[in-house]
């Protein structure tokens, strides 16, 4: 599959270059709205083309697919403009800027028949995999509750538009707690119901909110607890899921390596958790790579992608107005 990257951005940078390569992806150009970014990136990656305009990259017949990796706000109209030259699109998360215009790129990728896939690579590590496992084997019983821990220290290259841009769509909302939404719906199952949240700017937001905890009740009555940050250095992250007859301790598992451990706690003592220390993104990209080819779903679909948007801008929503929110996925 060969693919132009739309973004000459640091999660490209860091870690998709080398997914997309590893699983025999070959990047044939990249987009930015720098000429001279865009050409320096190019160099650093061994990326034949550079350049600033997305209609010329889509254009190009040998691109098979784009991997968008823009500020949130351009993920929406380099979505379309791929879509309608007919490539397939793994878009970065959150899709887009509002709830419509990320049901608008799924509808407009389905009536092209073109992959969408959203870049949710959490539900692709195995460690998430194996909490799932014990739950669907019933290890823990009934589920009663979910706790997220992903409150982290933004790295400092980072503290930009995430910290101080609304515009382009930063604060810790649609940054980690549309991932965390994804992790919930892969574990349970279930699409969150009802929300309720507060949200702070605790050192490092400007006129976004760099802090959120919020409680969000499930169909089936489980009961979740998310706590997204930029600003706690030695927090750590974890997930919890605790049930009727046990309860699960993933430490450090909400993050973009394959490393962390996981704990079974059951009347039985206390049972460490095997996994497959698999490459996330890689993952990501090789369920991508078999969709294009006919065979599956990617990892995360678009509509996946509009879900977790969904619950994070119900989670904005309830903390802004202090009211619990029904999470509206758009009918
Ligand atoms: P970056 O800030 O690194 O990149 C975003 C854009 O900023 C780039 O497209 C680039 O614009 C511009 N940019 C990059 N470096 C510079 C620079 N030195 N000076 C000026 N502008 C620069 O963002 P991230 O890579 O962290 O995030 C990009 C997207 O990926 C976001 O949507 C984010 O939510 C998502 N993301 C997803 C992750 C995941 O695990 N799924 C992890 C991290 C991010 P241009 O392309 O025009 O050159």
């Amino acid at each position: 599959m060969r693919w132009a990257l739309i973004g000459a951005s640091t999660i490209a940078a860091q870690y998709m270059i080398r997914a997309l390569r590893a699983e025999g992806g070959e990047i044939i150009r990249v987009v930015s709205s720098s000429s001279e970014r865009g050409a320096a990136f190019a160099v650093t990656h061994a990326i034949p083309l550079s350049g600033v305009s997305v209609e010329e990259a889509v254009a190009d017949p040998r691109v098979d697919a784009v991997y968008i990796s823009t500020t949130n706000e351009k993920h929406r109209p380099q979505a379309l403009a791929a879509i309608a030259a007919g490539k397939h699109v793994l878009c970065e998360k959150p899709l887009a800027m509002s709830l419509a215009d990320a049901v608008s790129m799924v509808r407009a990728a389905e009536e092209k028949d073109v992959v969408f896939a959203t870049n949710h690579h959490l539900r692709c590590s195995g460690s998430h995999r194996a909490v799932r496992a014990l739950i669907r084997d019933g290890r823990i019983g009934r589920v009663l509750s979910l706790r997220l821990h992903h409150a982290v220290h933004l790295p400092e290259n980072l503290q930009g538009w995430r910290i101080n841009s609304a515009v382009a769509g930063g604060g810790v909302i649609p940054d980690i707690t549309v991932h965390d939404a994804d992790v919930v719906r892969f574990l349970t199952g279930e699409d969150p119901k009802t929300v309720v949240a507060q949200m702070a700017a605790s050192g490092l937001g400007k006129g976004v909110e760099d802090s959120v905890m919020s409680v969000w009740s499930m169909p089936s009555g489980v009961m979740v607890m998310s706590h997204e940050s930029f600003t706690h250095p030695f927090a750590g992250t974890g997930l919890e899921v605790h049930g009727t007859e046990g309860s699960i301790f993933a430490k450090g598992v909400m993050t973009q390596n394959p490393v962390g451990a996981i704990e079974l706690v059951t009347a039985a003592g206390r049972e460490p958790v095997a996994y497959d220390p698999h490459d996330l993104y890689g993952e990501a990209v090789r369920r991508f790579h078999a969709a294009a080819a006919g065979h599956g779903e990617p990892a995360a679909t678009g509509w996946d992608g509009v879900k977790s948007l969904a619950v994070a801008l119900a989670v904005r929503e309830a903390a802004l107005t202090g009211a619990a929110v029904d999470v509206d996925y758009g009918g």
